[in-house]
């Protein structure tokens, strides 16, 4: 499944969420942080910057 990329627009952090592209579309993605759903979706990490990867 496709990785995604989520900003949080309550604690501004960004996380990374495995889903699929219907639970994406329902909008079933919440901030594993803060618990808010109010998420921006950021590109999908395939080729994405890299800067944090350990
Ligand atoms: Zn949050």
């Amino acid at each position: 499944m496709p990785k995604y990329e989520f900003m949080c627009e309550s604690c501004k952090k960004s996380f990374e969420a495995v889903l699929t592209a219907a639970e994406r579309a329902a909008g079933k993605i919440a901030c594993p942080i803060c618990g808010g759903r109010k998420v921006t979706p950021q590109m999908a990490i395939f080729s994405a910057k890299t800067s944090r990867k350990s």
